[in-house]
């Protein structure tokens, strides 16, 4: 059988094992077809199964989650902890508290994360875990308490060695906290790299919080570079406008950008003098409101409500929001408008057809799995200085991402390169997180 016709039957069955979730077919879809090259040269993968034993997660952990509200009426939600796969280290993953989480979003995050922790070339497996609870217009106290209740369940499957969660969309330092808190409570244990993401006062790492921005603009950087180009100057959106955002805004300007958009899931602000970053951290951070209280304090900004971000002309995009934002009609206005550049800063967010679009009109892009990387290489930063009691400073944490995501790029355009697909993140950013998971489940028998 051909690599291409293996690979159609190990995707239909994985269509097959995993029903109805269209999220995480789409995930392993995207992944199958780039490594099809791999395989012609390694037939040594497909003797080991290793593509159907990296398909199918280890272990899947659903839990109910009761929790009680300020009124005192009782609600449940449902828990889900993926632990993908931990080859090359202990299950590494963030925590989705969203109403649209189910078991194939929270199985094509911790797919996705796999490879993206592969390519960090950290010491880290892959997972991924979450609730469909809404935090949204929850108070303190209630997003307390349901933090301690999924807490009492989850406590038992992760562990330093074992399983070590973080953030993501609806879980941030706050949530962080109470999680850490209900873990040493239950356990009596002062784990600290038990979770990342912590708070500085605790055990936290600098530079963690704003990894994930950071790196994907770094990112963007190198992919300029490589054309003798910079970010200097160049008009940038940016969706989104959570951490990943803020901070991917933040570094776009320190490096002479300009972001005149950004956006929440009520529309998109669009601000051409630049995203003006204290209002807007300060609107999301703290006060926690929607994005169109940014034209409010700024009134030469306009709000657009319900629309697409996508239609703000831009040279560089920055999808920062979540899966699936970019439809084939944004990609055609993107490209239509200019755009030459997209880096993926949340977890897929470019659909498929988009994606073609791109790459039939030349635009480059940079999948979530490379560009957003940096988060979780923070990350294994801050287990790392957990584990030796340490902490280190700002600039130097910074040095590190920078090096990191410098190397993670220049990884994903040799592996491009060496299979004769000059340019193509994506398939060198699959194959090379790919071939390292598969050495690694190789090396450790079945
Ligand atoms: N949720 C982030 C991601 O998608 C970070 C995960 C982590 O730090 O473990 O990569």
């Amino acid at each position: 059988m051909s690599a291409r016709d293996k690979i159609e039957s190990i995707f239909e069955s994985v269509v097959h094992r995993n029903p109805g979730e269209s999220e995480f077919h789409q995930a392993v879809r995207e992944v199958l077809d780039s490594i099809v090259p791999a395989l012609d040269k390694h037939s040594e993968y497909a003797e080991a199964k290793i593509i159907e034993r990296i398909c199918e997660p280890e272990r899947q952990i659903i839990f109910r989650v009761p929790w009680e509200d300020d009124l005192g009426e009782v609600h449940i939600n449902r828990g889900f902890r993926v632990e993908f796969n931990s080859a090359l280290g202990p299950y590494k993953g963030g925590l989705r508290f969203h109403p649209s989480v189910y078991l194939g979003i929270v199985k094509f995050l911790g797919f996705e994360q796999l490879f993206k922790n592969a390519l960090t070339g950290m010491p880290i497996g892959g997972g991924k875990g979450g609730s469909d609870f809404d935090p949204r217009g929850r108070s303190e106290r209630e997003v307390m308490r349901f933090c301690q209740s999924f807490m009492t369940e989850l406590y038992r499957h992760i562990g330093e060695y074992t399983d070590v969660p973080a953030g993501d969309i609806g879980v941030g330092a706050r949530e962080i906290g109470y999680l850490f808190g209900q873990y040493k409570r239950i356990t009596n244990r002062y784990e600290s790299a038990v979770l990342t993401g912590k708070g500085l006062s605790y055990g936290g790492a600098q530079v963690r919080r704003e990894a994930t921005g950071y790196g994907a603009v770094f990112f963007a950087d190198e992919m300029l570079q490589v054309n003798g180009d910079s970010l200097d100057g160049k008009r940038v959106v940016v969706s989104g406008s959570g951490n990943v955002a803020i901070y991917a805004i933040e570094k776009v300007h320190q490096l002479g950008g300009t972001v005149v958009a950004c956006s929440d899931s009520s529309g998109y602000i669009r601000d051409d003098r630049g995203i003006d970053l204290e209002t807007l951290k300060h609107l999301k951070e703290v006060r926690r409101e929607r994005i169109g209280e940014y034209a409010t304090a700024r009134p030469h900004a306009s709000f657009v409500a319900g629309a697409s971000v996508w239609e703000v002309p831009c040279q560089v995009a920055i999808p920062s929001a979540t899966q699936n934002e970019i439809s084939e009609a944004d990609a055609v206005t993107l490209v239509a408008q200019g755009c030459t550049l997209v880096v993926e800063g949340a977890n897929m967010p470019t659909t498929p057809q988009a994606v073609r679009i791109f790459a039939e009109a030349g635009v480059r892009f940079a999948p979530g799995k490379a560009a957003n990387a940096g988060g979780v290489a923070a990350s294994a930063l801050e287990m790392q200085q957990n584990a030796s009691r340490d902490s280190w400073t700002f600039a130097h944490s910074e040095q590190r991402l920078r090096e990191i995501m410098r190397d993670i790029h220049a990884r994903c355009y040799a592996t491009a390169e060496e299979y004769g697909m000059p340019g193509n993140y994506a398939a060198g950013a699959n194959i090379d997180g790919f071939r390292m998971v598969a050495e690694a489940m190789l090396a450790h028998g079945l």
